[in-house]
């Protein structure tokens, strides 16, 4: 009762009617409820539940001059010369049978025809509605939704309208091709013509979509200011300056620059992501916005890729840990079994943390695992003939489980990009080896690619800054070598390795000179993440694909288009760092 007089919301006259009929009903029941005896409890929660659906206020008969509203079982009964029956789409009418689980329609048959059964119930509906359409005399309007606004998706109409428009039109077009049939009179929230308008915003509606008035957007700022802003963001995406609502969003006092203390913590996905598409870091790492989970979504594929990929590194490291221990280097003959044995364990708790959709999905999936396994240890007998591993998945800036190496660190490590101007890193890296080889003395540093080898084939490896672990890793492992194993210590090279079967083992190695470029590049990315500015990518092609936000760029396409307008433009001098990475490098 307390919830009812003083929680709910009553804004008006008839929400005042109806809170004053649900007080009287719980103040009836309260009454009961003290002179009943026994168990009452499921009575009244029935009561209750059933009370706001019973409970009718403001009810009147029909009245001359008025619109009279009854339900469709009910109605009909007055005869009035216009009779209008709304909702008629295959989802509402007859509606969806409804079988009781308890008591199967069959097994109802068994016991008695005399039953209700789903089926009864549907026709039952169906022959009132036929018995409500004979007793009328007047004009009557069968309508049903064409589209669902909350999909935006086409509806049906139901087999009652169906029928009815058969009877009328025997040989004419199926009333299913619903706008295309032309002799269906489609309604939408604009009416035309002016004078079957009836409220205020129709009319306004009306004026706008028919008439494209002159003063088209005083209307839409006085009246719709929702619309009047979207209209504000496409005249301004569409145009080749550099606005808000391309993500120049300024820069919030040095909020989202990460060269002051204090600033946004970098790591090399982050700047990758930045590089690729400023928009879609804005999204990830600023909003922090995340695709809403799908549950029960079912798949053909068991492990998503980067799943995979990550069961597969453990594998490797779990791998190569337990040979750096016992002083071996790896060989086939020897190790395949073991190894083997730690994909095995791998697998079995990935089954138990997401059991397979199939069993062939299952089976698909192993085949690709035992593959880059295999191509894993080929490929390491042949490395260890000149280098040795000496650190694996070194941790800066992140907790990491089980035994620390000297360069594992839990804070984060400070780079200078450019003279005076630092930033501070976290990344895991995957490995280190040491080189054996007396003409390439110095160490390795290896990332495990899981994925295709497409973005690092190309003749520039940073890809217009889509790359940059090899820069930034070949800076980051060598001061903490300096620092922590060796003053006079060097990485000789960086590659990425790709022990899949995609990739076949392939190790793409970066230039000596790749740290300089590669500051070159983080200094640019991290001036436009100063100013604020986070244009979307200028190429679809490239990186919306599998971009987690394509829902909401939408036209994709278009935005890439647009955001090149708009990098081209020499007059938005924000934009000269993205001009200048995906112009000249
Ligand atoms: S869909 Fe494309 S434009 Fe949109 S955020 Fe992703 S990469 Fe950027």
């Amino acid at each position: 009762r307390t919830f009812v007089s003083e929680l709910c919301r009553s804004a008006n006259e008839v929400d005042n009617y109806a809170r004053l009929a649900l007080l009287q009903e719980l103040d009836a029941l309260d009454e009961w409820a003290r002179g009943a005896s026994g168990s009452i409890v499921s009575a009244i929660l029935e009561w209750v539940e059933n009370m706001p659906n019973a409970l009718r206020i403001l009810g009147s008969g029909p009245r001359p001059g008025c619109v009279h509203a009854s339900h469709i079982m009910s109605g009909g009964h007055s005869g009035r010369r216009h009779l209008f029956i709304v909702g008629l789409d295959d989802d509402r009418f007859p509606g969806a049978p409804s079988i009781d689980p308890l008591l199967l329609d069959d097994e109802r048959q068994k016991i008695s025809e005399r039953l209700a059964t789903s089926s009864k119930g549907r026709e039952q509906k169906v022959q009132a509605f036929v018995r409500l359409l004979a007793r009328q005399r007047g004009d009557v309007c069968l309508s049903y939704s064409n589209t669902d606004l909350s999909d935006d998706a086409s509806l049906l109409p139901s087999s009652v309208f169906q029928a009815a428009w058969n009877y009328f039109h025997p040989t004419g077009a199926d009333a299913c091709s619903g706008g295309r049939n032309d002799a269906l009179t489609s309604v939408g929230f604009a009416p035309s013509p002016e004078k079957s308008v009836c409220t205020e915003s129709e009319w306004w509606l009306q004026r706008i979509l028919g008439g494209n008035p002159p003063d088209k957007e005083r209307i839409f700022q006085k009246f719709f200011p929702n619309l009047w802003h979207g209209l504000l963001s496409s005249k301004a995406r569409a145009s080749n300056r550099f606005t808000e609502y391309d993500g120049n969003i300024g820069d919030r006092g040095g909020a989202f620059d990460p060269t002051t203390v204090g600033g946004p913590v970098l790591s090399v996905q982050k700047l990758e992501t930045f590089a690729k598409c400023p928009l879609s870091y804005f999204f990830k790492y600023i909003l922090s916005a995340t695709r809403p989970e799908e549950p029960g979504m079912a798949t053909a594929e068991w492990l998503t890729a980067m799943e995979a990929g990550s069961r597969l590194h453990e594998v490797f490291k779990t791998f190569i840990e337990e040979l750096m221990a016992q002083g071996r280097l790896p060989l086939v003959g020897r190790d395949h079994g073991r190894l083997h044995s730690i994909l095995q364990q791998c697998v079995d708790q990935a089954k138990r943390d997401h059991p397979p959709p199939s069993m062939s999905a299952f089976h698909r999936q192993i085949r690709l695992l035992e593959r880059a396994a295999d191509i894993f240890l080929v490929e390491e007998e042949i490395a260890s003939h000149s280098s040795i591993p000496r650190f694996v998945e070194v941790a800066i800036g992140l907790r990491k489980s089980g035994s620390l190496s000297v360069l594992d660190q839990e804070t984060t490590e400070v780079l200078e990009i450019e003279p005076g101007v630092f930033i501070r890193i976290q990344g895991r890296v995957d490995r280190i080896d040491e080189s054996t080889n007396d003409a390439a003395k110095g160490y390795i540093v290896w990332d495990y690619k899981t994925g295709g080898t497409y973005r690092y084939r190309g003749n520039d490896l940073f890809h217009q800054g889509r790359n940059l672990q090899h820069a930034l890793y070949t800076a980051i492992v060598a001061a903490l070598l300096r620092r922590r194993v060796a003053p006079e210590a060097r990485v000789h090279k960086f590659g990425y390795y790709f022990p899949s079967a995609k990739g076949r083992g392939l190790r793409i190695v970066s230039a000596e000179d790749s740290v300089c470029k590669g500051n070159e590049i983080v200094s640019a990315l991290c001036r436009l993440m100063r100013r604020g500015c986070f244009p979307a990518t200028n190429n679809a092609k490239e990186d919306c694909q599998f971009c987690e936000y394509a829902a909401v760029c939408g036209d994709v396409e278009t935005a890439a288009r647009q955001s090149q307008t708009k990098i081209s433009n020499q007059a938005n001098e924000s934009l000269a760092e993205f001009r200048w990475i995906r112009n000249t490098l």
